[in-house]
């Protein structure tokens, strides 16, 4: 092999105006335009340039390099003029996974986005009165009846209704508070913002040592609330706070006692946290009010997936808490929006903020909240494709793993199915995990990690939990209508 200095391969390299110049550029540039070919020419170009200065070129290379330019060229345009937010195959387990967009929403709901977004539509008029009306009216109607118990709409529902209880029926009625109200913000993060700034501007808020979380993407409640213009004044100890922690530590200066969710972290061991019900005594005997920020609100009951111990938005509700804060696109399926639920007169407060105007949602988020909301009103769980991916059974998701297997183990792959857990994710019950069967993958050729990069690299791009050495797949968040791509990216991956 002949050895050329970088410098002689330089002049090999043919500038962009020649290579705009020549034949095969002008198909491309028919279909393209001028100016997206000649972005995609100077890149790749560049791309050669760097090649030879890092010495990975060299002559031979240089040459086969140059034969393929016009494919490359075609490539880099389709590259450019392709959408960087794709579809993934989500095969962790994770339901709500922060990372791949927490909820996959339904078909219900993309109709209702669809219809109404391609539309004009009365989102701000009030069709009876031929007048300006609220944005909020759509959701608050569904928010009545799920929190308020006014949902008549129970009876004669889907299969499988019975089996996830709501629990805003006619028992709620009896003893939820009948002045909750409902408004809707960007996320979570915005809801805990505007109800400190709102309630809380000026004076001090009580927090437990124990519940001072930072939830991923920076969101801290120190910085929160210092943003909010309240003062955090905090009280107990990382692993122990009592209520009388709050108590000694309420003065005139004191606007808000506030719970925080432990949403992705656990205190084991010597623990001690004042309970709702205390909190809420005291919160009534001092005229002070209560919110807890949940982040994940259920609006469903958790105990009927198999996971106790969590509060839904009703519970905190029910039991006396003034405002409660929670994510549209965490356990409630939906989109991402901040919810904040609570007493009429707090929430009429937060509405008269004008933080609220720069923190509301669109028609898009609206539509998809209403449609999502109906749902749960209606009984019908299927419809929220997180519902339905917590509700499945080991039992169903071991049927469909074998029946994948015995599609992928081939001569390239050793298969095996073991059991395991999918996890709820979105800061939801850290330690509450559901059980499933996992396709457990390894082969000869490459290791775990070399196998899951190449699942990513797939189209779509499959993302996988490696572990041990294996790679695994969770079908419970794969969706059955995914599992023959599954099959095909599997069977690509490995010549
Ligand atoms: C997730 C979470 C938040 C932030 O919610 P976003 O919807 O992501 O803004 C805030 N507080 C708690 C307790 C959470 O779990």
């Amino acid at each position: 092999m002949k050895i050329a200095a970088a410098s002689e391969l330089f002049r090999k390299l043919p500038s962009v105006d020649e290579v705009m110049r020549g034949p095969a550029i002008t198909a491309l540039v028919a279909s393209y335009g001028h100016a997206p070919v000649a972005d995609a020419t100077r890149a790749v170009v560049a791309r050669l340039r760097q090649e030879i200065t890092s010495g990975l070129l060299d002559e031979n290379a240089l040459q086969l390099a140059l034969s393929g330019l016009v494919a490359a060229i075609e490539n880099q345009l389709r590259h450019a003029l392709s959408y960087s937010l794709r579809p993934v195959i989500n095969a962790t387990g994770v339901i709500l996974h922060t990372n791949l967009g927490r909820a996959p929403l339904g078909d219900a709901v993309i109709e209702h986005i669809r219809e109404t977004a391609t539309s004009y539509s009365n989102l701000e008029f009030d069709l009876a009165a031929g007048e300006r009306g609220k944005r909020d009216a759509h959701v608050e109607r569904l928010f009545g009846k799920l929190l308020r118990g006014e949902n008549t709409l129970t009876q004669g529902a889907s299969p499988g209704a019975a089996e996830l209880h709501l629990r805003g029926t006619a028992e709620a009625a009896v003893s939820t508070r009948a002045d909750i109200k409902t408004i809707v913000v960007n996320n979570n993060a915005a809801a805990v913002l505007l109800a400190l700034n709102s309630l809380a501007e000026g004076g001090e808020v009580i927090v437990s040592r124990g519940e001072l979380v930072e939830i991923g993407g920076s969101f801290r409640i120190p910085d929160v609330m210092t943003k909010s213009g309240a003062i955090l004044r905090e009280v107990g100890t990382t692993n122990r706070t009592r209520t009388t922690d709050y108590e000694s530590a309420i003065t005139e200066r004191t606007r808000l006692l506030l719970r925080v969710h432990r949403s992705n972290f656990e205190i084991t061991g010597f623990t001690e946290q004042a309970s709702t019900a205390e909190l809420v005594a005291l919160a009534r005997k001092r005229g002070i009010p209560l919110m807890e920020d949940l982040g994940s609100g259920a609006l469903f009951d958790l105990r009927s997936v198999g996971i106790s111990g969590e509060a839904g938005v009703l519970d905190s509700l029910r039991c006396g808490v003034d405002i409660v804060t929670y994510s549209g696109d965490k356990l409630l399926g939906g989109p991402q929006a901040g919810l904040i639920s609570g007493s009429a007169e707090l929430i009429s407060r937060m509405r008269s903020n004008s933080l609220f105007r720069a923190l509301r949602v669109d028609k898009l988020i609206y539509a998809a909240l209403e449609a999502t909301l109906l749902a749960y009103v209606r009984l019908d769980h299927d419809a929220i494709p997180t519902l339905r991916m917590m509700r499945l059974t080991k039992d169903e998701i071991g049927r469909r793993a074998e029946a994948l297997a015995a599609q992928i183990a081939t001569a390239k792959f050793r298969v095996e199915i073991i059991d395991g857990e999918s996890i709820l994710g979105g800061g939801a019950a850290p330690s509450s995990s559901l059980p499933t069967r996992l396709l457990a993958l390894s082969c000869a050729r490459f290791s775990a990690d070399e196998l899951s990069h190449r699942l990513r690299a797939s189209d779509p791009p499959i993302i996988a939990r490696t572990e041990e050495g294996r790679v695994l797949l969770d079908l419970r968040t794969v969706f059955p209508e995914q599992d023959a791509a599954l099959v095909a990216a599997l069977a690509g991956i490995v010549p």
